[in-house]
């Protein structure tokens, strides 16, 4: 029930029917072929012993490699950070990809599935996790049954004798994509965030250290090591380094995966890599990451997108979903819809969040705002909600607030 304006959902549509037809045109690369094409070789160099743990970590601490779900965190220093824990030691993979606008890991693995487990099991060997559990939301039932012929290949060829993969179901609650809510998930409970710390490094499934991996961020591990760190970080733009998959829909001619170096600007993934805008459309603003990252204006569409460059401007690219919107979008109600999406997804642990969001959403129905009430509304939230949902809730919020003052004069239409 996840809503979104319609020129989002009418995009997110073609994106994904556009991402259908091609693989339609191009089946998913099997396990024969990703075989003939040196598949699983690195992680057979693993587990015969002429590759040690030490040299996949500096590979992958080489190459800056971040976690590309959302949080940026440098993956060679998480693997050290697991590692240091005492054993028996777990991973989990979050494929839950709930984040409005965000596609790339349905993208992944329904392109090149093999790529990805690879990744999976090479990560799982580094930190010599003995289970894997691998969260995938309910929404991707096709990539589900895939996963699951696919998995028994790798293990029926041996290549998994140091793990196993344990595929479990999301039921789609976008709370559940936040990693300790992920983690009660998997153990069966419900999707509640911990409080932090202690951190899911050190107690995380089953109260084991386990290491919490996005599966963008194992699909490249394979070319990293393989290539050579320097292959990653040859790409870039504007002194960042490495290549980022940004989930681009909204008001442009060709909506989909891009695959752009990191720093690459709004501006350019328009018009260098989604054909322009939609005739008829001119860029007014943008979403830079999902629902959470708040709404930007045209005159930010210049700054270098990576981690760390949006945050002083109160906004963040996280994992990458980029809706571009135009003259004939509303920003007040493209804010009340993201503050409906959370009102609807918190999962009601704490009062600010839960009742926040309920609030803000009746306050923002009324017109004009009360914008002196709006503010403390959001402070109350981000200063004592217990996780990111809550915390990150009155962004679009505030950054229309902020950024399009005259949005805020004209009525409200539609709601
Ligand atoms: Fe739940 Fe919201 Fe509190 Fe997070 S901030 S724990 S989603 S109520």
């Amino acid at each position: 029930h996840v809503q979104t304006f319609k020129a989002d959902v009418d995009n997110v549509t073609k994106a994904v029917k556009a991402h259908e037809h091609a693989h339609a045109a191009s089946p998913i690369t099997s396990f024969d072929v990703y075989r003939k094409d040196g598949g699983y070789s690195l992680l057979k160099s693993c587990l015969d012993g002429s590759r040690t743990r030490e040299d996949m970590i500096k590979a992958v601490d080489d190459s800056g490699l971040r976690g590309l779900g959302g949080a940026g965190f440098p993956t060679g220093r998480k693997w050290t950070l697991v590692r240091a824990e005492k054993g028996p030691r777990l991973m989990a993979v979050n494929g839950d990809e709930g984040e409005p606008g965000t596609f790339k890991d349905r993208y992944y693995l329904g392109l090149d599935p093999h790529r990805f487990i690879e990744g999976l099991l090479l990560a799982a060997w580094v930190v010599e996790a003995s289970q894997v559990y691998f969260y995938l939301r309910d929404e991707y039932p096709e990539l589900r049954l895939m996963l699951l012929e696919e998995i028994a290949k790798v293990e029926e060829a041996g290549l998994s004798p140091h793990t196993t993969i344990n595929l479990r179901r999301g039921a789609g609650a976008y709370i559940c994509g936040e990693e300790s809510a992920m983690i009660e998930s998997i153990e069966g409970k419900r999707g509640l965030p911990r409080h932090r710390p202690p951190y899911v490094a050190q107690v995380g499934v089953f109260g084991r250290p386990t290491l919490v991996q996005n599966v963008e961020t194992l699909y490249w591990i394979r070319d990293i090591v393989e290539k050579g760190a320097s292959w990653f970080t040859s790409h870039g733009r504007r002194e960042r380094k490495g290549l980022r998959s940004f989930s681009v829909s909204g008001r442009v001619k060709n909506p989909g995966v891009k695959l752009a170096p990191a720093g690459v600007t709004i501006r350019e993934l328009i018009e260098e890599y989604s054909g322009g805008m939609q005739d008829g459309h001119t860029l007014k603003g943008f979403l830079p990451g999902g629902a959470s990252g708040g709404v930007l204006p045209e005159s930010m569409a210049d700054i270098p997108l990576d981690f760390g460059t949006l945050e002083p401007h109160g906004s963040f690219v996280g994992s990458h979903a980029v809706v571009i919107l135009s003259d004939q979008d509303d920003m007040k109600a493209v804010a009340l819809n993201l503050m409906k999406f959370f009102e609807d997804e918190s999962c009601g642990q704490c009062t600010p969040c839960r009742v926040g969001t309920e609030k803000a959403v009746k306050l923002m129905q009324q017109g004009p705002w009360n914008e002196g009430l709006l503010n403390e509304l959001s402070t109350a939230m981000r200063d004592a909600s217990i996780c990111g949902l809550g915390q990150a809730a009155p962004n679009p919020l505030q950054s229309v607030m902020k950024h399009f003052p005259d949005d805020l004069k004209k009525p409200l239409k539609g709601w």
